[in-house]
């Protein structure tokens, strides 16, 4: 007999999985980013035990059409790019159509979901892969995950989570850097029915970093805005007077897309070591709008590191950009701070 097999599709999903889902906020990313690209103005999110035994997501966007459900949890089933030219042109945070397929092997995921135009939602329920019932449902325009029990069918990648507490820090941690790069968006986030995070969507960066990081560093910033050929940088950075002890206070953007950038970051402490004590980072709050083409987002499925095509040019404008207005203190704007 032959030795070599062609592996079924359920055992290629759940390995294809483990690429994008690796613990619930690998989850609640996709499932915030589908509700952004959605056109969502709210986005609620609920978890207990540390998103381990649920995660809940609803969203208040276009809604999924029920002709269009099964599809849509198929692997590379996507409405937003159709040929790879449009790879270049992406404006949404999604492209893969490997989410909801990835996140449904792996757990048992309700769906409740109405498109304004449709009378009827549909309630759609699918575990470890397999359907298991689809029907009417009432419903608000909009959609709801449901996701439960994850990894109940995957006891090797189970072990691999760590505590409630943890697994819920990284939620949050996510949600913060997710309602900052989408001021735009209202964030809600409840831990165990608790209010943890809350956002307005006004549309203001400088309200978001007060709702997250308190009035201490609300009052503190420097408003940056500084432009290139190709590329321009808004957002915040820290007075000196607000430096951190580490670098989880850097957060960037480009194109609307949470990344993290060892480049970006590099060039950011360089810019500020001249006005910081060793040893201590800057609070920085970076939203890059550079050339779809001059970025390659398609690097990693979880799609956080970026490949710029011009590295040091990127460098060379985020260090001039910082460090001049670093050189500016007499032009601080006064930044309102919310009674
Ligand atoms: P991708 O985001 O890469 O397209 P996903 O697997 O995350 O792939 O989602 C598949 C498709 O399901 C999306 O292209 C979109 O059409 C639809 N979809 C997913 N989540 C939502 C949502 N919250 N609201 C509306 N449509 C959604
Ligand atoms: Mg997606």
């Amino acid at each position: 007999m032959a030795r070599i097999q062609v592996l079924d599709q359920m055992t290629i999903d759940k390995i294809a999985a483990g690429e994008v889902i690796e613990r619930p906020a690998s989850i609640v990313k996709e499932l915030v980013e589908n509700a952004v690209d959605a056109g969502a103005s709210t986005v609620t999110v609920e978890i207990e035990d540390g998103g381990i035994a649920l995660i809940r997501i609803t969203d208040n966007g276009c809604g999924i059409l029920r002709e269009d459900i099964r599809n849509a949890f198929l692997r590379h089933s996507t409405s937003k790019i159709r040929c790879v030219e449009d790879l270049s042109r992406i404006s949404s945070l999604g492209f893969r159509g490997e989410a909801l397929s990835s996140i449904a092997a792996v757990a048992k995921v309700e769906l409740i979901t109405k498109p304004g135009e449709d009378a009827f939602g549909t309630r759609y329920v699918i575990e470890g892969g397999r359907e298991v019932s689809m029907e009417d449902a009432g419903a608000a325009d909009g959609t709801t995950f449901c996701v439960r029990q994850l990894f109940y069918n995957v006891p090797a990648r189970r072990k691999f989570l760590k505590t409630a507490i943890t697994e819920a820090g990284h939620v949050q941690d996510l949600l913060m850097r997710l309602a900052l790069s989408h001021p735009e968006v209202g964030f809600r986030f409840l831990n165990h029915g608790q209010e943890k995070l809350r956002t307005s969507g006004s549309g203001k960066l400088d309200e978001v970093i007060y709702s997250i990081y308190g009035r201490d560093v609300a009052s503190n910033l420097l408003e940056l805005d500084h432009r290139a050929p190709g590329i321009r940088i808004r957002g915040y950075i820290g007075k000196p007077v607000i430096t951190r002890g580490n670098r989880n206070f850097e957060t960037f953007f480009v194109n609307g897309r949470y990344v993290k950038s060892a480049m970006i970051s590099r060039a950011l402490e360089d810019a500020c070591k001249d006005f910081m004590m060793q040893h201590k980072f800057p609070f920085a709050v970076l939203a890059f709008e550079i050339d779809g083409e001059q970025v390659d987002v398609n690097v990693h499925p979880t799609k956080m590191e970026l490949r710029f095509q011009k590295q040091q040019e990127v460098y060379n404008t985020v260090f001039e950009g910082i460090h001049r207005r670093l050189l500016e203190p007499e032009l601080i704007p006064r930044v309102e701070v919310p009674e």
